[in-house]
């Protein structure tokens, strides 16, 4: 059985690991130049920063089992909140340490952003095609609808109200090189009712030695400002957390704006199939959304497959 899935995020390399032991030929295909895709973490001038998902959590066994196991390799480490009771799971050296470590023994292939589908077959900007006998979706639902359009696939009323029941918190995030750690307790700060909701002091944190902070824009904020000028964006964020992150203190910034951060609205199933195709969706907009919800949505649909 030749599958191909689209995105090497948590959902896509969580299918792409049970499908290789039931003995599928799985290959993964990422527009990106590493793997993770929300699950990311970047260095600027020597500094890392998470820049995506910060941190999660385990309610499920099928997680927790996947967790332990990496808890043994050293792949993840726990990260207890001042503002939170119980513990958080991160990335020993950043998040993508997570989805890097899952692709090891993958076969998955970067820099190639899929631009057509047709039957059993899929075309990339690169000019490859490859063939499938499954295909396994697992990028944002409104990507997917605009994918689905471009090749021309109709979809039916049940998928339509499938993919529009889905959507996603848009959000701004800036990362920023310090001289010094903050004076952050824990590392880690959840702020209510300001343009900034989380500031996490990387260092603190563990996953960098240069000093860094990464600011989370508030939903709210980050849809008001969605299509302005990101550097502007930036430099609001910054003046409004003086108090935590002193100005001169930043020695330079970058700012990334997600239009799809966490999945606020989700389909209740962990996964969807296309009516009429081999085509299946799966993501954080299926079951319970973040880090665990993808993961667990990439895991029940492998499980499902025969
Ligand atoms: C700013 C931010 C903060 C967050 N904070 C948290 C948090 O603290 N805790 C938590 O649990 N969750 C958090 N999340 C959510 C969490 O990161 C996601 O729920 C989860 O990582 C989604 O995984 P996924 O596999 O469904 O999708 P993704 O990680 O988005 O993976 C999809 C992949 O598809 C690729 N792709 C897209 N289009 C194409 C194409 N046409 N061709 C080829 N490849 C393509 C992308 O490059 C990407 O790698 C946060 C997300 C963001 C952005």
């Amino acid at each position: 059985m030749k599958t191909i899935i689209i995105g090497a995020g948590m959902a896509g390399l969580s299918a792409a690991q049970v499908l290789v032991e039931k003995g599928h030929q799985v290959t993964v295909l990422d527009k990106g130049r590493g793997v993770g895709g929300r699950m990311s973490t970047r260095t600027i001038n020597n500094a890392k920063a998470d820049h995506g998902a910060q941190y999660f959590s385990v309610k499920s066994p099928q997680f927790q089992r996947f967790i332990n196991q990496l808890q043994n390799q050293q792949v993840i480490k726990e990260w207890q909140l001042a503002q939170r009771a119980n513990v958080r799971y991160i990335g020993s050296s950043g998040m993508n340490t997570i989805p890097k470590n899952m692709a090891s023994g993958l076969e998955v292939v970067l820099n190639e952003k899929v631009i057509l589908i047709t039957q059993n077959e899929l075309k990339t900007e690169s000019g490859k095609s490859y063939s499938f006998d499954k295909l396994i979706i697992t990028i944002p639902i409104p990507q997917v609808k605009e994918l689905f359009a471009q090749s021309g696939i109709p979809l039916s009323e049940r998928d339509l109200g499938v993919c529009n029941a889905i959507e996603y918190d848009p959000c701004f995030a800036v990362m920023a090189v310090l001289n010094q750690p903050t004076d952050i307790i824990s590392g880690g700060i959840i702020l209510e009712n300001q343009p900034v909701s989380w500031i996490a002091d990387n260092f603190q944190k563990g996953i960098t030695e240069v000093p860094s902070v990464t600011l989370h824009a508030s939903a709210e904020f980050s849809r008001q400002h969605l299509e302005s000028n990101p550097e502007e964006v930036a430099q609001m964020m910054l003046s409004s957390v003086n108090q935590w992150v002193i100005s001169k203190n930043v020695l330079t910034f970058q700012v990334h704006r997600w239009r799809y951060s966490l999945a606020s609205k989700r389909y209740e199933e962990p996964f969807y199939q296309i009516e009429n195709q081999s085509i299946f969706l799966a993501g954080d907009g299926f079951g319970i959304g973040n880090v665990e919800g993808a993961f667990l949505s990439g895991y029940h649909l492998a499980t499902h497959l025969p």
